[in-house]
């Protein structure tokens, strides 16, 4: 049976972003080739990211999704160049505009963050200086790549204060960042990347903290602000009714892999990945009768030793479909289709009738 979930597209409109995974990717916005990190241990070498393929265009919204420990926040750390200077391995390419972000210099990419490349991150406090008004902090931002005097910059920011939610933005100038509660300070920190109108906005589970009212606020300012600026936009969160909202196409990670790719309306509709339909399985149905949602049993794979064959395959309830030990001894590769792709050895057929059994 098709299941509804809440926010998920109705229908299947036709797709119109370049896929995650796709092939092509020449001149991409944003092309990333064969990206990986490794952390080095004293257990070893974490693998936590592993062989990313993904292009995104201006004016799309990729969204990737996984459980925490998927590789979703360290692929945007490693995007936004924050793990120079660690003891991280990197390789592979991250072209932004032809212009590749894992071999960029540190001073190269302070040049681009911000007004190219803009963060949100999951902790407000990372962000905020805790010895400046955040009025102060977002004027600032804003003079760092806007030629303004001061009396515009300090409009610009009461105007994004007051955008993202923040009540009476005027006073709410001149207060320090512990003034403010928690779902404030994500508000302003968000009010300083958006100020900066980046060309990419890559947002770690940027409206987890915020209550339902002020999360699809902050989405409609975020997709309004796409559209002034042709801006693109990784979305990363754990939130599949906002990716179903708000994205064009969706990448879903385990252990640091992709294991499907494509446009947001086939992930939902013509899933073609186990792990993925548990996922969705996990959130609420506008269908469901039970009132019980059903979490992917177990746990993920050690990064530290990831298994020869599929990485699900311990949490998989279809591997013996697939025939064999075919699961547990080969890894699939990523197979993509007309945009499409999926990590798994299991025919279309297969993936069917496990669909429609559902
Ligand atoms: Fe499950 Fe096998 Fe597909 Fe992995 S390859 S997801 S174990 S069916």
């Amino acid at each position: 049976m098709t299941q509804t979930y809440p926010g998920a597209p109705a229908t299947l409109p036709s797709p119109a972003p370049t896929p995650a995974g796709a092939d092509g990717g020449a001149g991409a916005f944003l092309d990333v080739r064969n990206l990986s990190v490794a952390f080095p241990t004293d257990d070893g070498l974490v693998s936590a990211v592993n062989g990313m393929d993904f292009t995104l265009e201006r004016g799309q919204t990729l969204g990737i999704v996984g459980e925490s420990g998927s590789g979703k926040s360290v692929t945007s750390q490693a995007l936004m160049g924050l793990l120079k200077g660690t003891s991280a391995q990197l390789s592979g390419q991250a072209l932004f505009q032809g212009k590749d972000l894992i071999k960029m210099s540190e001073s190269g990419m302070r040049q681009l963050r911000g007004r190219n490349i803009g963060m949100i991150f999951q902790d407000p406090l990372s962000a905020l200086h805790p010895f400046y008004t955040v009025g102060h902090q977002i004027e600032e931002a804003y003079l760092v790549h806007h030629q303004a005097s001061k009396k515009q910059a300090r409009a610009a920011a009461i105007n994004m204060l007051g955008r993202v939610g923040i009540p009476s933005p005027e006073q709410r100038y001149d207060e320090y960042p512990h003034h403010f509660s928690g779902g404030m300070r994500q508000r302003a920190m968000i009010a300083m990347a958006l100020i900066c109108e980046p060309e990419l906005l890559i947002a770690d589970e940027p409206t987890t903290a915020l209550d339902v009212t002020v999360q699809a606020q902050i989405l409609d300012l975020m997709a309004e602000l796409q559209a002034e600026t042709n801006s693109a936009l990784i979305l990363i969160t754990h939130d599949l009714g906002v990716v179903a909202e708000v994205c064009d196409s969706v990448l879903v990670m385990y252990g640091g892999q992709c294991v499907e790719s494509g446009p947001v309306d086939e992930i939902f509709y013509d899933t073609r990945h186990p792990y993925t339909l548990g996922l969705l399985n996990s959130m609420p149905t506008l269908t469901g009768t039970s009132g019980r949602l059903n979490p992917i049993p177990g746990q993920p794979p050690s990064l530290l030793d990831l298994p020869s064959g599929c990485i699900f395959s311990s949490r998989c309830d279809y591997a013996a479909l697939a025939g064999a030990d075919v699961c547990r001894e080969q890894r699939p590769e990523l197979l993509v289709e007309t945009g499409h792709g999926k990590r798994c050895h299991l025919s279309s057929r297969q993936l069917i009738t496990i669909r429609t059994s559902r």
